[in-house]
């Protein structure tokens, strides 16, 4: 194991303000751009996870946490957001020897985002409204919302604070506590993200941190009878596991889940930002994202000229070393990922698709030879049912299709079993508000690239998930609805038992 980086030599997990180091197994921690071991994990097992839902539950039912003041809610929060910005460089470089993401792309983005999320939820507080309803004259009933109580907050590794930190924003937001459990894949910056919210003064067993694989640590705590709701992100069969188990105990779920977007250009498109877009939509992240515009839909009349210009920038990326700043893909997040990514190569092949550029790995030199990088990829697919256009491959590889007439490009976006997000170009305004309507999916991107305003919904059609994260959504998950009724006069209740 390598100390070059001044880690801790093992991930252990945080319950109640307390490091607890599970007793079973460890679990090798690897830095993805050289594959060597940085650190390792202490995997929490059911005993521990028992230990973490029950300081939660204390949290919940026995502090006064949950009847905090709007104020004093607003004033955690906003001391949160500005503790990870000053944090921002140290969370980077941990969430980067994790994920092998390039440290700009962190630093200005993800860990800005994951920041700005407690300062959207302190924000959005100050706006909640309540409902009255007066139809029964001479009673008023009003509708509060309450916190639901502890949630299991499970997330990915592909992008682990930015999506973790809106689970946990909005679960302190609404009053609730709860049982973070990262992927087993990337601990670091989580862990440190945690020991943040403590110094910033989050109250001990408001939130706390199990680490460990997803069948041990993750099937233990959403089984955990102490558990009132889940938020997980991930992919969808271990989403619909998920649901599963919690329909034991009527949980309620919120899912995120995989994608495979469509990004259909048509011809009246203006075509420079369509292909700045179309390159950043598919390798930004190391290609590791649920919103990748991983099926790039071309009207015909355009496609030699948009592929042949595609493939040129394609083989310029620079591929590299994740910590500097040039770097624009660094290497998958595991070596069995990058070998699964890496095999649809050949899938595609058998399949009759043509390989316009990539397809190998990437070989650096020095340290970074034993990383694990892939060239970026695309292919020409012969058909939407391929399996290069129906399986999310979830890397740098993208999926090229042609179309003659819009009902083609919609027919074929449609046709998949998700529907995370689509993008659609065109200058033609009915062509964008066609494409808008008709497109199956939870986001419609028109004419940009990832682009989210925190206030709107969040989520996916079909087997992209179930419910919706963002503001009003995201506090309709966290809260309980209680309608209380009123008289506005003492009432003349009917007697009954009387002898009269
Ligand atoms: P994954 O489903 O393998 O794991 C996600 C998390 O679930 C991890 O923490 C894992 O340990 C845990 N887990 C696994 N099995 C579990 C079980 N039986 N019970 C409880 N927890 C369990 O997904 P991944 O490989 O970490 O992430 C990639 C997937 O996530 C992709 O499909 C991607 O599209 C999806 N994703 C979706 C969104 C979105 O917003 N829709 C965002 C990011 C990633």
């Amino acid at each position: 194991m390598t100390t070059d980086f001044n880690l801790a030599p093992q991930i252990s997990s945080l319950i109640a303000g307390q490091d607890v180091t599970g007793r079973s197994h460890r679990i090798p921690v690897y830095y993805p751009a050289t594959g060597r071991q940085i650190t390792e994990l202490a995997e929490a097992d059911a005993h521990d996870v028992d230990l973490a839902v029950a300081a939660a539950r204390r949290a919940f039912d026995k502090s006064d946490w949950s009847r905090w003041s709007i104020e004093r809610r607003q004033n955690l929060l906003m001391a949160i957001n500005a503790k990870i910005l000053d944090h921002a460089d140290e969370l980077a470089r941990l969430e980067c020897l994790n994920l092998g993401v390039s440290m700009h792309e962190l630093r200005d983005r993800q860990i800005k985002r994951a920041a700005y999320n407690f300062r959207f939820f302190a924000e959005y507080l100050g706006q909640r409204k309540g409902d009255v309803y007066d139809q029964i004259t001479g009673y008023r009933s009003i509708v509060i919302r309450e916190p639901v109580g502890v949630a299991a907050l499970i997330a990915p590794w592909n992008a682990p604070t930015a999506l973790a930190s809106m689970k946990v924003a909005a679960t302190l937001a609404f009053g609730n506590t709860c049982v973070l459990k990262p992927s087993e894949q990337t601990p670091l910056a989580l862990r440190r993200f945690v020991e943040l919210l403590h110094e910033a003064g989050v109250p001990d067993g408001v939130i706390n941190l199990v680490n460990g694989r997803g069948p041990v640590t993750g099937e233990a705590l959403v089984a955990h009878p102490g558990v009132d709701l889940i938020s997980f992100t991930g992919g969808t069969e271990t989403g619909r596991r998920i649901m599963t188990s919690a329909s034991q105990r009527l949980k309620p779920c919120s899912l995120e889940l995989g994608g495979k977007s469509a990004n259909v250009i048509f011809a009246s498109a203006d075509i420079d930002r369509a292909l700045d877009a179309a390159l950043v939509s598919i390798y930004s992240n190391n290609g590791q994202q649920c919103l990748a515009g991983s099926r790039i839909l071309l009207e015909k009349s355009i496609a030699d000229d948009f592929i042949g210009r595609f493939v040129d920038r394609a083989q310029k990326i620079h591929i590299g070393d994740p910590m500097l700043d040039a770097t624009e893909l660094g290497p998958l997040g595991s070596a069995a990922h990058r070998d699964r990514v890496l095999s649809y190569v050949d899938i595609a092949r058998n399949e009759g698709a043509e390989l316009l550029t990539g397809g190998a790995r990437a070989t650096l030199p020095g340290d970074l030879a034993g990383g694990y990088f892939m060239q970026p990829t695309a292919v020409l697919a012969p058909s939407n049912r391929s399996r290069v256009c129906q399986d999310e491959i979830f890397g740098p590889f993208a999926a090229f299709l042609t179309f003659d007439t819009y009902d083609q490009a919609m027919e074929m976006a449609n046709d998949t079993e998700f529907g995370l997000v689509s993008y659609v170009w065109s200058d033609h305004l009915p062509s964008i508000e066609a494409a808008s309507r008709d497109l199956r999916s939870g986001v419609v991107w028109v004419n940009t690239t990832m682009t989210r305003d925190l206030r709107t919904p969040f989520g996916g059609y079909k087997n992209s998930g179930v419910g919706r994260e963002g503001g009003a959504y995201s506090e309709d998950f966290y809260t309980e609805l209680k309608t209380i009724t009123v008289p506005q006069a003492p009432i003349t209740v009917r007697r009954i038992g009387t002898d009269t």
